[in-house]
């Protein structure tokens, strides 16, 4: 796991104290008062005997975190954040794990969290500048001793899970729920994994949801859908499974608290067929939450910061696996063993080595999907299948690695290149839309789009908030920020409108997303490159979830479910699939070790 020491520079305490002047808000051994204070005057008040609540803020991820602290002399007593920009799952996650650490430790000196990185630092900045609106200078405050001990890790369980994303966990709570003795293992300091990025729902056919809304759907044409999504190269059986199994893992779903009643349309599906939480709230966030909440329910160890690097054969059976973590080396002897590690979208040497032109390539994953399990797997025997198939998205912003929903092009918006002209039907596949973008001068483009449309969308918000939109009051403004000639945008706006009033765009043949033209100022502009996004291929499974061998046969005692498998996806993973695989197959991989150990 990569996780990285907080440096607590002369720097960033200055920086704290700038975020005082601006934030402020009171303190309790006073009445609380509103108005700010100024930096100079809580740097020279005295350390408070008599101890107090005081609030410091800090620019977080999706916008500010404020950091309430209650001291009583030096020490710290009591942590609260209140951070509404943050996603329960990724940065509340990261807030609750940082309030533990700072309260136990006693010191603002903890691990940034993987995968939650400008949220943990944030949360950092923030305890600091409330620390020295304490008149405490953290620098000063030392870890109480002992409290790096980590909690004593079980060395025999009926099952082990590797991985703490959407599948592990589906499978961790299938078997528990069937009655056995069941521990994760997650490498980061977070659950989630990739499952946090799922932003569109999960695909099901012939559901209730379904049939409440009159909608009309088979088993059949959802395997049409994705066997012809996938470019017909998917395993037929595993994609019969998913499908054949949906509807019920929507149920079971449901009857651990995250129904998905939301159904609508999503792309390479013939009918509405993606279910998404009511709230609109992103489907991977949500599941994650109810998962959590669900493993703690039934008092399944997860074991965080623990990575699984060997799996244990004997006879030719899977009999544990070899973690390491800060105290050292440990093995878990175990009746079966779930390989639930996802993909390896964020291992540039590993995707390069199946895909030499990703080369550079920015990843939209979280940093665990390095593809352990699948080199694990190998290295006991196991067969892998479309292990070069890797999906590019479209349009990811390359400095923070943000993936622009294709909602913003499905409601609207048009990529143009620094040139200042379109290049492409933008509702085309991912893997055209890709290449077409890379086909441009510096490889690179820009999505248009205007403030009726940013108003429709609240994705955009999250976007305007991380920093990278550029924003002009007109077409000519926004075009001089990106440096395009201003007449020349201006030109290609205005053919567009034209196309989106006629229903007909004779540039490229787009024939969706056109109902809003782009005509209410102001304007804005994110610069995009594709992004590594999907690994379809992995590990080989059969519809019971069991690990293949390179010879064919079962792997006894090993199961894989999620993104560390191959076959279900293909060539390429359509919306909506990455959620029903994660449900369905960690939902078997479960159900099956637990017969198995039965
Ligand atoms: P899926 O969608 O298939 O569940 P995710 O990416 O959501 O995949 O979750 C996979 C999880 O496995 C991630 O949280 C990742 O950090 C974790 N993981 C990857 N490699 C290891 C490993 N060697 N040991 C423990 N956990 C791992």
């Amino acid at each position: 796991m990569k996780r990285m020491k907080l440096v607590r520079s002369a720097a960033g305490l200055s920086a704290a104290l700038v975020l005082l002047v601006t934030s402020i808000v009171g303190c309790s051994n006073k009445p609380a008062v509103n108005e700010p204070t100024t930096a100079a005057e809580t740097t020279t008040e005295a350390p408070s005997e008599e101890g107090g609540t005081f609030e410091g803020t800090a620019q977080g991820f999706g916008g500010d975190v404020t950091a309430k602290v209650t001291v009583s002399g030096k020490e710290i007593t009591a942590l609260e954040f209140v951070a509404e920009g943050e996603t329960p799952a990724i940065g509340g996650a990261a807030l609750e794990a940082i309030q533990k650490e700072v309260l136990k430790k006693q010191t603002t000196e903890v691990d940034v969290i993987a995968g939650a990185t400008v949220t943990s630092k944030a949360a950092v900045e923030a305890i600091n500048a409330a620390l020295v609106l304490a008149g405490i200078d953290p620098s000063s405050l030392v870890a109480v001793a002992g409290t790096d001990s980590l909690e004593e890790i079980k060395t025999e369980a009926d099952i082990v899970v590797i991985g703490g994303g959407g599948a592990g966990m589906t499978a961790a709570i299938t078997a528990k729920q069937a009655g056995l003795d069941v521990v994760i293992l997650e490498k980061t300091g977070m659950i989630g994994g990739n499952t946090t990025k799922a932003t569109g729902g999960m695909n099901a056919a012939e559901t209730h949801f379904q049939k409440e809304q009159g909608i009309e759907d088979t088993v059949a044409l959802f395997i049409e859908d994705t066997m012809t999504g996938g470019k017909n190269i998917n395993n037929i059986e595993l994609v019969t499974t998913m499908a054949e199994n949906s509807a019920d893992a929507i149920e079971w779903l449901e009857s651990i608290g995250a129904p998905l009643p939301k159904v609508s349309f999503s792309g390479g599906a013939s009918v509405a067929r993606i279910h998404a939480p009511e709230d609109g709230s992103g489907v991977g966030n949500y599941l994650v939450a109810v998962f959590d909440e669900t493993l703690k329910e039934l008092e399944i160890p997860v074991y965080l910061n623990t990575k699984a690097t060997e799996i244990i054969m004997k006879d030719g059976a899977a009999t544990g696996v070899k973690v390491t973590r800060a105290d050292g080396e440990h093995t878990i002897n175990a009746k079966a063993v779930i390989l639930a590690t996802g993909g390896f979208g964020a291992n540039e040497e590993m995707y390069t080595k199946y895909r030499e032109e990703l080369k550079g390539f920015v990843t939209t994953n979280t940093p665990g999907a390095t593809g352990d399990g699948i080199v694990m797997a190998e290295a006991i025997g196991a067969n892998l299948v479309d292990i070069e198939q890797i999906q590019i998205h479209p349009t990811v912003e390359q400095t923070t690695s943000i993936m622009v929903t294709e909602g913003v092009r499905g409601d609207g918006a048009i990529l143009v290149n620094q040139g200042g002209k379109r290049f492409v039907n933008e509702m085309e596949t991912r893997d055209v839309v890709s290449a077409n973008v890379i086909a441009q001068e510096g490889g690179y483009a820009y999505i248009i789009f205007d403030h009726q449309l940013r108003e429709n969308l609240k994705a955009t918000e999250s976007y305007v908030k991380a920093g990278i939109v550029e924003e002009g009051e007109t077409i000519e403004a926004l075009a001089e920020k990106i440096n395009i000639d201003p007449s020349v945008l201006s030109e290609t706006l205005g053919i567009w409108n034209e196309a989106v009033t006629a229903k007909t765009d004779g540039e490229f043949d787009r024939k969706t997303g056109m109902e809003h033209d782009l005509t209410t100022g102001p304007y804005y502009a994110i610069k995009i490159a594709p992004g590594v996004h999907h690994t379809m291929g992995g590990v080989e499974i059969n519809t019971s979830g069991e690990v293949i061998s390179a010879e064919g046969n079962v792997i006894q005692g090993l199961f894989a479910a999620g993104e560390v498998t191959g076959g279900i996806h293909g060539a390429n993973r359509i919306g909506g699939n990455a959620v029903a695989d994660i449900v369905v197959f960690g939902h078997i991989a479960g159900k099956s070790a637990a017969d198995s150990v039965k």
